[in-house]
């Protein structure tokens, strides 16, 4: 029954993130298909959402970021580990550090081999290049005149990044000149997801220019509390409360989760999908027992070195006003300078030991030493010295974990479970980051210009001191997925090849979510290819619907 405010689209997609700005925009590309985005946060008009150094306002902004924690970590001596997540048009790719990697070939070769047929490196290629708008232009391994504005940092970095990448050579590394071309292993520089200095997303991209259409619409400040099935067992609509009011959306073809990696499993669980006795614990009606829905977190943990400096670093006009007024003045003027990159400038992703099958850490290098303090309240404080830092983290860590609502109210927040360093090999990669870090630091290119190591890490040696310490001060890097996992399986699998929710029809999830397994990298630029290509799926499902 069609209620008081009640409305009917063809496509219902729920989340306007990375993923979900990408799925509404090409659903309604051709002006046929009317596509209606609900998104829990507000506009992305915000200043800080488009200059790159709005980063640090935003990690802890509740008015743009869900700013969830996860349970105690078991292997974290009982840590809560902060869990940002975008809430905004955009989502988290608008609140993002826009480094702009791809993952490497092996890990799609993965996914396909696991039973997904067309998710091979050479099938999603096209898709990777069909977003992009590489500043270099277009060539084998890159679009040229995509959405997404991909801006290589190489040039642009401060030059103390150069003393990292010697120093990777003097000690017999690779290099690589491009993470998202023929190798990614090796040193280099990142490549950030950026245009004329501005903050290049999907929210911005794709999503705003559609909702010029007429036919693609959003609902913001609404927040999807259900998803409708009918008695056969097919996604209808969604359930919405926006200003206090609960109101139906309808859809005629299908809805479309796109909520990330956390929000996601929630809401297929308060819908009645999920683990059987998780919803019946909940005294939730269960539509569809899917036991992979929440199961198979998993993220990157990281760790960093901090270093005092013998030579200036960005410390110097970061941790001033009259600093910070210089760099503003010249990207105002010049969209040039660090305010216009990430700090993330250098790193590259590497073997821990020469016995290793492939790389297996990727590391950053951060011209500038920064803490997050556990108080949200005092943001983030480039450190009163000359410093910068190295940061490592495992690229496919074994641990699995779990997101699992804690009440029926769509209102309360999940449990995000991640079970960090739960396995032997993640513990093992944890010591190898910070042993290879440490192997780079000891290089004449990066000694000379370092006047000592700083605390947490200074003085830490043996193995079991590094575990220690990691345990201590890692914290996520907010690459969550896998939590309604792709698979042929419905019992170990939430989403089939085609991203159709097992056993429901008209629902599919298109987000971070689907990922089998982690990629090697920052998982941005996958989620939105996994968009892509799950829209050009949509598409081809409803024309043969047609044939
Ligand atoms: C602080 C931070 C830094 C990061 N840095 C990088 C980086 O440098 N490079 C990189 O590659 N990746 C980075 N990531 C990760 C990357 O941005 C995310 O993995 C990616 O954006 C996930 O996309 P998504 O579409 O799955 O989810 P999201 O982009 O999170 O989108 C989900 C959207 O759904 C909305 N939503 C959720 N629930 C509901 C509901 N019930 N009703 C309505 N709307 C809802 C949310 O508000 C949100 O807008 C970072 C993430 C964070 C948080």
């Amino acid at each position: 029954m069609v209620g008081d405010g009640d409305e009917t689209f063809d496509y219902v997609v729920v989340g306007s993130g990375s993923a979900g700005s990408i799925v509404a925009a090409r659903l309604g590309e051709d002006g046929r298909n009317s596509v209606c985005v609900i998104e829990a946060g507000g506009n992305d008009r915000s200043i800080w959402l488009k200059i790159p150094v709005g980063y640090a306002k935003s990690y802890y902004d509740p008015a743009v970021n869900w700013m969830y924690s996860t349970e105690p970590e078991p292997e974290l001596g009982g840590r809560r580990i902060y869990t940002p997540r975008g809430k905004v048009q955009g989502g988290s790719g608008a609140i993002n550090a826009m480094i702009f990697v791809r993952g490497a070939a092996g890990d799609f070769d993965g996914w396909r081999d696991a039973g997904n047929p067309g998710w091979g490196f050479a099938d999603v290629l096209p898709h990777f290049k069909r977003m992009e708008r590489h500043a270099g232009g277009a060539s084998p391994w890159h679009g040229g005149d995509g959405p997404i504005g991909v801006t290589p940092m190489r040039g642009a970095t401060h030059p103390i990044t150069d003393a990292f990448l010697a120093a990777c050579r003097e000690i017999q590394l690779p290099e690589t000149p491009d993470f998202n071309g023929a190798a990614i292993e090796g040193a280099g520089i990142y490549d950030v997801n950026t245009r004329r200095g501005l903050r290049s997303s999907a929210g911005a991209e794709y999503l705003r220019p559609a909702l010029k259409r007429e036919n693609v619409t959003i609902r913001r400040h609404a927040r999807t509390t259900r998803i409708l099935l009918d008695d056969e067992h097919r996604a209808t609509g969604v359930e919405i409360l926006q200003g206090g009011q609960r109101r139906t959306i309808r859809a005629r073809c299908e809805v479309i989760v796109s909520a990330g990696a956390v929000e996601t499993p929630k809401l297929l669980q308060l819908s009645g999908i999920g683990d059987g006795a998780l919803l019946g614990r909940l005294g939730i009606a269960p539509r569809r027992h899917l036991p992979a829905v929440g199961a198979n977190l998993q993220d990157h943990l990281c760790a960093s070195l901090y270093y005092r400096s013998t030579v200036p670093t960005l410390n110097g006009p970061f941790s001033s006003l009259a600093g910070q007024a210089g760099l503003a003045l010249r990207y105002i003027l010049t969209r040039k300078g660090p305010f216009a990159i990430s700090v993330n400038q250098a790193g590259g992703f590497f073997r821990g030991r020469p016995s290793e099958p492939r790389e297996n850490l990727q590391l950053y290098f951060n011209p500038l030493s920064y803490r997050i303090p556990s108080d949200p309240g005092a943001g983030l404080k480039a450190e009163p010295y000359p410093g910068f830092l190295l940061a490592f983290n495992a690229c496919r860590p074994t641990s699995r974990g779990r997101v699992e609502i804690a009440s029926p109210d769509a209102e309360g927040a999940p449990r995000i479970r991640p079970n960090y360093l739960s396995t032997e090999e993640d513990r093992d990669e944890a010591v190898q980051g910070a042993r290879l870090a440490r192997r780079i630091m000891q290089a004449p290119a990066l000694r000379a210009v370092t006047a000592e190591e700083m605390p947490p890490s200074a003085g830490v040696s043996t193995d079991d001191e590094i575990l220690a310490y990691f345990r201590e001060n890692c914290g996520s890097i907010y690459h969550l997925c896998g939590t309604a996992g792709m698979g042929p399986d419905p019992a170990t699998s939430v989403v089939d090849a085609r991203l159709r929710v097992h056993g429901i029809a008209g629902l599919r999830v298109v987000d971070a979510s689907i990922f089998p397994t982690i990629t090697a990298g920052n998982i941005n630029a996958p989620t939105m290819m996994v968009a892509e290509k799950g829209a050009a799926t949509i598409l081809e499902d409803a024309a043969a619907r047609q044939r």
